[in-house]
């Protein structure tokens, strides 16, 4: 017995041990990586390049004395392929570049035009602008620009009609149509189907339209209302009626159990139409940044009453760095204007940050050069080479990595009528066998009839159709009949 316990001790820790290496192996490939990337010294006579930066989180950022992020993983992939060592410098006022009221740029593109650095190994946005004045490489990384809110900004106007917030408009709209679509069938098919209403002429049709009306919505509500089907056919409309509705709550329950869980249920500002239309938060993007520029050169209305709002209020609404951004939207009723690819990354920090669904305006961010520099080409193919080797991902997973990610739920939305596409594909298919069997009960009937009164079955079933389908007519002698019986 002892013996057998300690057989069982030993093959778990030579299972355990056999895990970790292999587990430490994985991390030494993942370090192996940048430490492939490394500078060569001075010594091997490469060439120097001043690299000029913005600190900004998780692209460049001063840790232990040494800048360390994104940008610095990739200008050491750079430099490694391509040979040449680097001096990085942080740029001097803190900008990206902008072209001033005095006619020079100001941030890392100014710095490249005076030749106080060779290249921008930053976030910063390749536009038409910048493009006149200096070079860029093939976009490293991807983005657009979006709203970063705080979750709580926008909660006191929880709407009154909360409860409708499960399905989409479309949904609800879909969802109306297909229940008077059902009760128009199964007021039709009453009146078609013999074995329902028998004796047009003299009995009364109990399936009205009203009828119709509130046989449907008991269903919906699970209330069984009356008339009581008896035909098969109306039974058949009934019956996937039913199946319908009880399909349909189980999912408006589902979604809006999901909904009051996920706290989502507090985002109003979904676009940025939304949030030029109120006056309770203000916004603002980062001063002198492509995200400013992008909505002054649009011309969409929208971007523009964003734009005019924003410039009214520069001093008050505009941010001097990204930091005060994120401090701000979490401090006060202020929402970001900004590169989603950050937004992301600071909501998924900072957890009671969201980021709004609507992103505008695609953009990527490339390395700046001077225009004629020889560096352009080898840097945008070295760019490429890493992007089709996967290193790109790499490195986008490994800085835009986040404890606040992977406690986050799914995002919430609104049910979609595609979402329930089978349900109304079910619905229409047991309306129309309903109407089908009502048909042949009545050429039942019809051929029964012919056969007695020596007529052709056609003719039967078109008067029959006729005089079931003459509404007033029949609801003038079904009053008739029934005064008569009164009296
Ligand atoms: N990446 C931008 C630029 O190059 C700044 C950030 C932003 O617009 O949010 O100007």
């Amino acid at each position: 017995m002892d013996r057998g316990l300690h057989f069982m001790f030993c093959v778990v820790t030579t299972v355990l041990l056999l895990r970790e290496s292999s587990q430490t192996g994985a991390m030494r490939n993942d370090d192996a990586m940048i430490k492939a990337n490394d500078l060569r010294g001075p010594e091997e006579n490469l060439p120097v390049l001043t690299v000029t930066t913005i600190l900004e989180d998780p692209y460049a950022m001063v840790r232990s004395a040494e800048l360390e992020g994104y940008c610095i993983d990739l200008l050491k992939a750079l430099a490694s392929m391509l040979h040449f060592s680097y001096k990085v410098k942080v740029v001097g006022d803190g900008k990206y570049g902008a072209i001033s009221s005095n006619g020079n740029w100001t941030g890392m593109i100014g710095e490249i035009l005076r030749q106080e650095a060779d290249i921008a190994v930053a976030p910063l946005t390749v536009t038409s602008a910048r493009e006149e004045v200096v070079s860029f490489t093939t976009p490293f990384l991807q983005t657009g620009i979006g709203i970063l809110l705080r979750k709580d900004t926008i909660s006191d106007e929880m709407s009154f009609f909360h409860f409708l917030a499960p399905f989409s408009k479309e949904t609800w709209t879909g969802l109306l149509f297909a229940y008077v679509l059902t009760c128009v069938c199964l007021f039709l098919v009453a009146r078609l189907s013999p074995c329902e209403w028998n004796e047009p002429k003299n009995e009364e049709n109990h399936f009205t339209f009203l009828n119709s009306l509130w046989f449907g919505a008991g269903a919906l509500t699970l209330q069984g209302a009356t008339p009581r089907p008896k035909a098969f056919s109306v039974r058949v409309i009934a019956a996937i009626w039913w199946l319908f509705t009880i399909a349909l709550l189980a999912a408006y329950i589902a979604n809006f159990t999901a909904l009051l869980s996920s706290g989502s249920e507090q985002l109003t500002i979904q676009t940025f139409e939304d949030l030029v239309k109120q006056r309770k938060i203000e916004f603002g993007t980062l001063d002198g940044s492509s995200t400013f520029y992008f909505f002054k050169n649009s011309k969409n209305p929208i971007h523009r009453m964003i734009f005019e709002y924003m410039d009214k209020r520069r001093d008050h609404v505009l941010v001097k760095t990204y930091q005060e951004a994120v401090q701000r939207v979490m401090e006060s009723n202020y929402a970001f204007i900004g590169e989603s690819i950050s937004q992301d990354l600071a909501a998924a920090r900072h957890c009671n940050l969201i980021r709004a669904p609507e992103v505008i305006g695609d953009r990527g961010y490339g390395i700046a050069t001077a225009q004629a520099s020889p560096w352009t080409k080898k840097l945008s193919v070295a760019v490429l080479k890493l992007r089709e080797s996967g290193d790109l991902d790499y490195l986008r997973n490994k800085w835009w990595e986040s404890s606040c990610l992977h406690k986050s739920r799914e995002r919430w939305s609104p049910l979609q009528p595609q979402a329930l596409g089978g349900l109304f594909l079910t619905l229409a298919i047991g309306l129309a066998l309903g109407v089908i069997a009502a048909m042949v009960e009545l050429s039942n009937k019809s051929r029964h009839a012919a056969g007695h009164v020596k007529k052709s079955c056609c003719s039967i079933f078109t008067e029959e159709m006729c005089t079931r389908l003459r509404i007033k007519e029949n609801t003038r002698q079904s009053q008739e009949t029934s005064g008569r019986a009164n009296a």
